[in-house]
């Protein structure tokens, strides 16, 4: 737990703004997925937050991963490169899945000495999978409602079910092994009913596939979109593991392995930012702070993730409804237009945010001349 105070002092001896990582609540949230779903092996989505610390924390608690880039997939290699081939092989083969549904050319190649199970959902992957990858286990991401989630992937990626016979058997068919189906209900998705849909959309192409004589699939992965308790309209993990879980048994046959790939879930929750006023005006009779992290740094969520962040002052004093502004020259660097806050906050005064670990760091950029936040970990 990351008090006021260690936050207090960690600006002080490092300055602002700061993105701090608690190691022990991504712990505790990897530690939670699991005990609440004991039938799912948990891959980490390693975009939600790609910091290599947090890849070597989860490594070393015994997680997997979910990765879609060369980038995220050396960066869990990186863990296991020290082995001796045969072991790097096997860890990758249970442990890794490339779930970006479209891969280049130049990638699959790469792919193909380590083998990872690969995610597709349309015919034109399938030859080049084929052509590029022909090792490869591969497993066909299917479409589901993604209604109600905060971010919406379903418009991108995923295969109808009416198409999902005919690609499983062009994959059969080109030499690759299918594997199994997989899905993703959308990022921050507090409709659990899209979950239900999904693992009965599965169930059923499962028993069709085997109908029409092909029993080599193995594996379920029903993505990720578990949410992070942001606030308090977000029903709690247990409930909705729960309700997968009794699904899962109802539907979903014991020698089926299920994965599933938390980003957010895992890493929401373990990152606070540290950010300082660095100027304080009155337009149009509304009060604003500017401070030192923005929109296309640590609040980067704000544009890509749908995503609200609320602030924290480290003094308390009446408050009002203020804009929060970043620290660059585009008017887009707009934080929160309807942030209450004490109205006596003063430049140099501090601000947290909590619950920033996810979609936030993993986004920053250099513009206008800032940098991202500097990262502190604590408790590893
Ligand atoms: C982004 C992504 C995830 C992680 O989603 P969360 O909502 O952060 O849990 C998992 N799988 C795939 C394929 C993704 O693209």
């Amino acid at each position: 737990m990351i008090t006021t105070d260690i936050l207090q002092q960690l600006a002080k001896t490092h300055g602002t703004p700061l993105f701090v990582i608690d190691h022990e609540e991504l712990l505790c949230n990897y530690e939670m997925f699991k005990k609440n779903l004991p039938r799912v092996q948990a891959y980490y989505a390693v975009k939600a937050n790609p910091d290599p610390a947090i890849v070597k924390t989860l490594f070393n608690a015994g997680a997997s991963f979910d990765v879609s880039s060369i980038a995220e997939f050396e960066s869990v290699y990186e863990n296991i490169k020290d082995l001796p081939e045969q072991e790097q092989h096997d860890w990758i083969w249970n442990n890794i899945i490339y779930a970006n549904p479209i891969k280049a050319e130049e990638t699959l190649q790469v792919l193909d000495k380590y083998q990872p199970l690969l995610t597709f959902d349309n015919s034109e992957e399938v030859v080049k999978m084929s052509q590029h990858a022909p090792n490869s286990r591969v497993v066909l991401r299917l479409r589901v409602s993604n209604a109600g989630a905060m971010v919406e992937l379903s418009s991108k990626f995923g295969a109808a079910h009416e198409e999902a016979l005919d690609l499983i058997f062009e994959a059969i068919n080109a030499g690759l092994t299918v594997a199994g189906l997989s899905f993703h209900v959308g990022s921050q998705t507090t409709n659990f009913e899209n979950y239900m849909q999904a693992i009965n959309l599965a169930a059923l192409i499962f028993k069709e596939v085997k109908a029409r004589g092909y029993d080599q699939m193995n594996l379920l992965d029903i993505g990720g979109g578990f949410p992070a308790p942001y606030d308090e309209s977000v029903k709690p993990f247990s409930e909705l593991a729960k309700r997968i879980n009794t699904e899962l048994d109802r539907l979903i046959s014991p020698d089926i392995k299920i994965i599933a790939e938390p980003g957010r879930f895992i890493a929401a929750t373990a990152a606070t930012a540290v950010s300082k006023i660095i100027g304080k005006a009155v337009r149009h009779g509304k009060l604003c702070y500017y401070i030192d992290d923005g929109v296309y740094h640590t609040f980067s969520g704000v544009i890509f993730d749908h995503c609200q962040y609320h602030f924290d002052a480290f003094k308390t004093g009446p408050t009002q409804i203020c804009t929060v502004f970043g620290p660059t020259c585009d008017g887009l660097d707009v934080i929160s237009m309807t942030e209450e806050l004490p109205s006596n906050l003063e430049r140099g005064d501090l601000l947290s945010s909590k619950n920033i670990g996810a979609y936030s760091a993993a986004t920053s950029t250099y513009f206008n001349g800032f940098p991202p936040a500097k990262i502190i970990h604590v408790n590893r």
